[in-house]
């Protein structure tokens, strides 16, 4: 593997340089002022990101998953019912969490390549009328499958239902590249992790957390200790951590959140959108299909792509990494085989793009299938030509 190329995988995602020297710090003392310089302005950079004003930013030394979590043991008791849509990999992780913990979960099974299904969440809103229903589970973007599903639709539904449900979504793949709204969606949990938006090592899981949330905590009873909000909070109020924090990754996780404002949300969102849409452009000049079923599904982080019948799709990621260095995302559980994903998340320009669609294309003309050189190239930079690339500008390096 080449230290040189850029990785498309889906996360871990490209470090800039000037975050990779942000991480790069001397020891500091975690009880000092200094210390406080680094984790104040970390969390409220998250705050700005994830669009709230209100939310309780915590941020633990783990990888995402824990962040569900801690969004679970702090609030929810052992026997409580959850409704959550199984659509691929990581809400499947999710689901199988909450049963570890002794929780009822209702589950919404959909195909692999469908976005969360909002309608059959309203009726199961509206048919609970002993709100029994404690907490509504959704992933906003489905990183197994490049589908992204209507989070506002779901706060429309529990909305609909007067559903006093709290309301937990994983954005661990869409916060930092994608539109999250904290606030307006009356999300209770937005959970993420530092090394897909963020463009940093991974490291951390990043909690956002309402007052509601932060209220059932009270009387939620499954154990929690190293994911303790109180503790946590209890730390803060300190300028510090009930256990020693990751100071380098946190310095990093500022300096990121400067980037992302620096560049406005909505130029990073919309540079996103403009990748996305050129490996689209690339996927359909190849003949071959999305493994999200509809336009309105499309990631923007990631594009899941279906090879033809009888083809290892996995061949491509290995033949990609051996010959030429590069890292593309492989299938996971039921799309195993079938699918390959290009990630096109963080620190990614339209350049940077189309060396991943011109080495995707030549491992599938290595490996036999019938593609066009080129022809993928050059249907993501009639793309990128056509829709602002040359005057795109990446946060500074
Ligand atoms: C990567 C990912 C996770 C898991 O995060 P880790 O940092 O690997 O623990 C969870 N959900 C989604 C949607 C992801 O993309």
């Amino acid at each position: 593997m080449s230290f040189q190329n850029p990785v498309f995988i889906p996360g871990p995602t490209n470090i800039p340089e000037s975050l990779r020297k942000a991480c790069d710090m001397p020891t500091i003392d975690h009880r000092s002022p200094l210390f406080a310089t680094i984790l104040h302005p970390a969390r409220d950079g998250v705050a700005r990101v994830i669009k709230t004003t209100k939310a309780q930013i915590f941020i633990f030394p783990c990888s995402g998953t824990g962040g569900w979590e801690a969004t679970i043991s702090n609030t929810l008791s052992p026997g409580d019912t959850v409704l959550a849509a199984r659509n691929g990999m990581f809400s499947h992780k999710w689901i199988d969490m909450c049963q570890r913990f002794g929780l009822n979960v209702l589950i919404e099974d959909v195909a692999w390549g469908d976005g969360l299904p909002v309608d059959r969440f309203a009726k199961r809103l509206a048919d609970d009328t002993n709100h029994t229903i404690k907490a509504v589970l959704a992933t906003h973007n489905e990183t197994a499958t490049g589908v992204v599903s209507d989070i506002a639709g779901v706060r429309k539904a529990l909305d609909a239902a007067d559903h006093p449900a709290l309301f937990f979504v994983d954005g661990v793949s869409s916060i930092g590249s994608m539109d999250f709204r904290f606030d307006e969606w009356g999300v209770d949990a937005a959970v993420t992790g530092s090394q897909k938006g963020f463009m940093l090592p991974a490291g951390l899981a990043i909690v956002g957390v309402s007052e509601k949330a932060m209220q059932a905590r009270e009387t939620a009873t499954l154990p929690r200790t190293f994911f303790s909000f109180d503790d946590m909070l209890a730390g803060y109020g300190a300028n510090a951590y009930p256990y020693t924090p990751s100071v380098g990754l946190l310095n990093g996780l500022n300096e990121a959140c400067k980037m992302l404002l620096d560049e406005g949300l909505d130029a990073v969102f919309a540079r996103h959108h403009r990748i996305a849409e050129g490996v689209r452009a690339a996927v359909q000049a190849w003949g071959m299909d999305l493994c999200a079923t509809a336009p309105n599904l499309y990631s923007n982080t990631v594009t899941a792509i279906r090879t033809p019948d009888g083809f290892d799709a996995s061949t491509i990621v290995a033949h990609a990494a051996e010959t030429y260095g590069v890292a593309f995302g492989t299938g996971l559980g039921d799309v195993a085989g079938k699918v390959f994903r290009i990630g096109h998340l963080g620190s990614l320009t339209d350049v940077m793009a189309l060396s991943g669609i011109a080495t995707a294309e030549m491992c599938m003309a290595d490996l036999g299938l019938d593609i066009q050189l080129g022809s993928g190239v050059a249907a993501a930079q009639e793309y990128y030509r056509a829709n602002g690339a040359a005057g795109t500008r990446m946060a500074a390096e």
